[in-house]
């Protein structure tokens, strides 16, 4: 299971790794978009870990409504309101458990993409972070389904986001700033299907 201890130790590896990616999340951002991913998440995450830090005797659910809130408040641009979302969509079906089970947590992950998809409408192969997040449901229920604990779900969920990053290189994009670029917009990966597949496995280092 997950408890509040174990979300805030991913909450506080999620952030060091976007620190430690932020250059490359720019860099890819440079490439299709405007350079400022991996500033923006560096900036929404550390602003998140310091909102949330004192919130140990808080329920799961609460303390990711709050990462939503805040990512929402520091982010900006695109990513703002859909990783805002994502965490707070998350938040709502957890509701008040102080323990996540691994069916839990799956239903959360869902709820949190059924956020970004009404906020970004973005579809498969549109070349976004929902590239990265739709293989990664998948995955996960498909661990669960043939058997398989939060450990493994995790990791497939992981491994399923990584290589839907990798799909995303040869994609035109048809939303957000890299779908001005056109034709042009393949050759690079996503930038938020990078960070997305980061945010899956660190969950993968650290809640499983
Ligand atoms: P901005 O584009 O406003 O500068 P960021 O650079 O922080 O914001 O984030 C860009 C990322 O946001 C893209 O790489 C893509 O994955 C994601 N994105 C943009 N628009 C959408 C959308 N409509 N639906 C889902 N994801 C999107
Ligand atoms: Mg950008
Ligand atoms: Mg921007």
């Amino acid at each position: 299971t997950i408890t509040t201890d174990d979300l805030l130790g991913w909450l506080r590896a999620l952030a060091d790794a976007v620190h430690e990616q932020a250059g490359h999340l720019t860099e890819l951002d440079a490439a299709i978009g405007d350079a400022d991913h991996g500033s923006n998440l560096d900036r929404g995450f550390k602003a998140a870990v310091a909102a949330v830090g004192e919130m140990t005797d808080t329920p799961p659910g609460k303390v990711l409504g709050k990462v939503g809130m805040t990512l929402v408040g520091s982010i900006g641009g695109a990513s703002g309101p859909l990783y805002g979302t994502f965490f707070l969509r998350c938040g709502t079906s957890l509701g008040e458990t102080p323990e996540v089970d691994a069916a839990g947590w799956g239903a959360a992950l869902r709820a949190g993409v059924e956020g970004v998809l009404a906020r970004g409408k973005a579809e498969r192969g549109d070349k976004t972070m929902y590239d990265a997040w739709a293989p990664a449901l998948e995955a996960y229920d498909a661990d669960l389904a043939g058997g398989g604990d939060l450990s493994s779900a995790l990791a497939a969920a992981a491994a399923a986001a990584a290589q839907g990053r990798d799909a995303t290189v040869e994609l035109v994009a048809r939303k957000g700033r890299a779908s001005y670029l056109g034709e042009r917009s393949a050759g690079h990966a996503d930038p938020g299907a990078t960070s997305t597949a980061l945010l899956l496995q660190c969950a993968a280092d650290t809640l499983g």
